[in-house]
């Protein structure tokens, strides 16, 4: 998708209201929407790209210290960042978000499937190798 069709540009142009928590050259942040928790934030790169992987590694570098702003202002205790990348990894917009869904209690926040595999360390190995060559 491209960046004019994009919703999220269009809330770092203004074309789309939101709720602005934080904005630098880089970096844009927003409360979510449709929030999880109460404080549900967003920070995105303003950089347009649909993953991570499309994202320059000098406007990745200013995400975290703004999730870490919003964290602390949040005033949350127990928080989740989170960074969805494609339809079976549960992204639904196309532009780079890391959420940052405070986690109040059992019930609101971010509820997490966590299937753990049986542990099998030959396999373990291969694929570190594997991996690891390619770094
Ligand atoms: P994801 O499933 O990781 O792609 O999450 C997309 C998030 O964007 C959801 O939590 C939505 O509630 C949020 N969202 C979508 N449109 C807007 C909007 N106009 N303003 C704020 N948040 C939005
Ligand atoms: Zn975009």
């Amino acid at each position: 998708m491209s960046a004019a069709a994009c919703i999220f540009c269009k809330i770092i142009k203004g074309d789309i209201p939101s709720f602005k928590l934080f904005e630098n050259d880089k970096v844009f942040a927003f409360l979510d929407i449709q929030p999880l928790s109460r404080g549900h934030a967003l920070v995105i790169p303003k950089f347009h790209g649909a993953k991570l992987t499309d994202i320059p590694d000098d406007d990745l570098r200013e995400i975290l210290p703004v999730a870490k702003k919003i964290a602390v202002a949040s005033g949350a205790e127990n928080y989740n960042v989170l960074q969805n990348n494609g339809r079976p990894a549960h992204q639904v917009v196309d532009h780079v978000h890391f959420h940052v869904i405070p986690k109040p209690n059992e019930t609101e926040g971010l509820g997490i499937g966590w299937p753990a595999q049986a542990t099998d360390m030959d396999k373990l190995k291969a694929l570190y190798e594997e991996i690891k060559a390619k770094i």
